[in-house]
């Protein structure tokens, strides 16, 4: 078998544990003679998994009684339109941190439902101060911007406004003090899993705040009612979801895999910062994401880069659409291998072709 070292932005690597355990299941799941694609969403065995996932969830994050964990259709996308629909009660308007390419689309979609207000907009780097409304219904942030290479690493503050982090591209990569959130959101297939449904831990008081016309699947207090078994869920997707938790438990829970993400974060970013301007980080260094890092390199080189990457089964290193560059996604389903034979690389090409820039 021939495994390519994958550094999509998502969806993004899997374990390979967690994706042979799912082909040694997958026509008959624990003896029962039937896959899990072809399971009732109602029945034990599959409630079983869903309890699950939600417990070990719970345990991974330490996430407070007073948070509900749903699990929902739709993506990171459909929340930019369903927290506004959720939570905005009679407030009608919304603090937003435009920090880079998710969280201003977050904030685009939020103006279709209620009043925007942008509390600070940067680029590559993060707000020193933030021009917060008192009367908003929330606080919008993105934790860790997956095309820009931007990450908070310490959380905005906004006082009694609950805050709402779409996490969707650093869930599960470091410890949370969840009480600090109102709400957090995650697709799930940057760092959870397979795409087809999102991850989101809702405090209990805003549960009961939805629009009326906020759709009864995508309302967060009905899901919570129902288990999030208001309808049919991604089965599947959940399924592998649980083996992921379970794989990430088994490596020793977010403090080990903040620890993970630091260091291979930091060894990639020594070879751009050592590289004589042969690569050029796009985030300030206090902000840099350890998740997806972005850099650029003469734009003549680039595609060299990503071919000669990909020969050497270094695969899926193109910048987002919008930035271009080169971004290496080290999400936590990445070996240390792929990040060690990506730093080797780096340095070969800045060797062979520095001079030629
Ligand atoms: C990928 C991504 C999204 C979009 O997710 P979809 O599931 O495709 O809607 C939103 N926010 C962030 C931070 C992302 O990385």
């Amino acid at each position: 078998m021939k495994r390519c070292y994958n550094f999509a932005a998502g969806p993004g690597t899997m374990p390979l544990e967690v994706l042979e355990q799912a082909q040694r299941e997958f026509t008959d799941w624990q003896g029962r003679g039937l896959s899990l694609l072809e399971m009732p969403f109602t029945g034990d065995d599959f409630k079983g998994i869903m309890r699950r996932a939600r417990t070990s969830l719970r345990r991974l994050l330490n996430i407070p009684e007073r948070y509900h964990i749903l699990f929902m259709a739709g993506g990171a996308s459909a929340q930019f339109a369903l927290v506004p629909l959720n939570l905005l009660g009679t407030a009608g308007r919304a603090d937003y941190i435009e920090t880079g390419h998710w969280s201003r689309r977050a904030s685009g979609e939020a103006g279709r439902y209620c009043a925007v207000n942008v509390a600070a907009s940067t680029s590559g780097r993060l707000p020193q101060r933030l021009r917060l409304d008192p009367g908003a219904a929330y606080c919008h942030f993105t934790s860790n911007e997956t095309a820009d290479g931007v990450q908070f690493h310490a959380f905005p503050a906004c006082g009694d406004v609950p805050l709402v982090a779409d996490m969707t591209s650093d869930f599960l990569t470091r410890p949370l003090e969840v009480e600090k959130f109102g709400l957090i959101y995650a697709s799930a297939q940057k760092n959870i899993g397979p795409a087809g449904f999102t991850v989101v831990i809702v405090r209990d008081d805003l549960c009961d705040r939805a629009l009326p016309a906020t759709p009864t699947v995508f309302n967060y207090g009905r899901q919570q009612a129902a288990e999030s078994l208001l309808n049919t869920p991604a089965t599947f997707a959940v399924y592998l979801a649980d083996l992921v938790f379970q794989w990430v438990i088994e490596r020793g829970g977010l403090g080990a895999m903040a620890e993970r993400s630091r260091t291979r974060s930091e060894q990639i970013y020594r070879i751009v910062d050592e590289s004589d301007g042969f690569y050029r980080a796009l985030a300030a260094p206090d902000c840099r994401s350890r998740v997806n890092i972005c850099f650029t390199l003469a734009a003549e080189l680039e595609p060299v880069f990503l071919a000669e990457a990909a020969a050497h089964g270094l695969i899926n290193l193109k910048g987002h659409g919008a930035l271009g560059g080169i971004r290496a996604s080290l999400y936590n389903a990445m070996p240390d291998a792929g990040v060690s034979a990506l730093a080797g690389f780096m340095q070969a090409f800045a060797a062979q072709h520095a001079n030629a820039v």
